[in-house]
């Protein structure tokens, strides 16, 4: 994956996600608290920012469509 395959990414938070190994970032993708369904789901449509120092991955719900954040501490 190139770094143009995240065009929604801040260039603060593509620095630090590209950084992060692929398996990892497949496996944050895919594995994101989902508050109205209620269990673990898959990010999708996502836009990376940084808050607070912390790398946000910030989408929707692949179930529900709902809105979902992935907070990555560390990354
Ligand atoms: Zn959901």
């Amino acid at each position: 994956m190139g770094i143009e395959s995240f065009p929604d990414f801040a260039e603060s938070a593509l620095r630090r996600w590209v950084l992060i190994p692929a398996s990892t970032r497949q496996r944050l993708i895919s594995n994101v608290w989902c508050g109205h369904c209620r269990h673990g789901t898959t990010i999708t449509d996502f836009r990376g920012i940084v808050e607070n120092g912390n790398l946000l991955l910030v989408g929707k719900c692949a179930e529900c469509q709902g809105a979902v954040v992935r907070v990555i501490d560390g990354a």
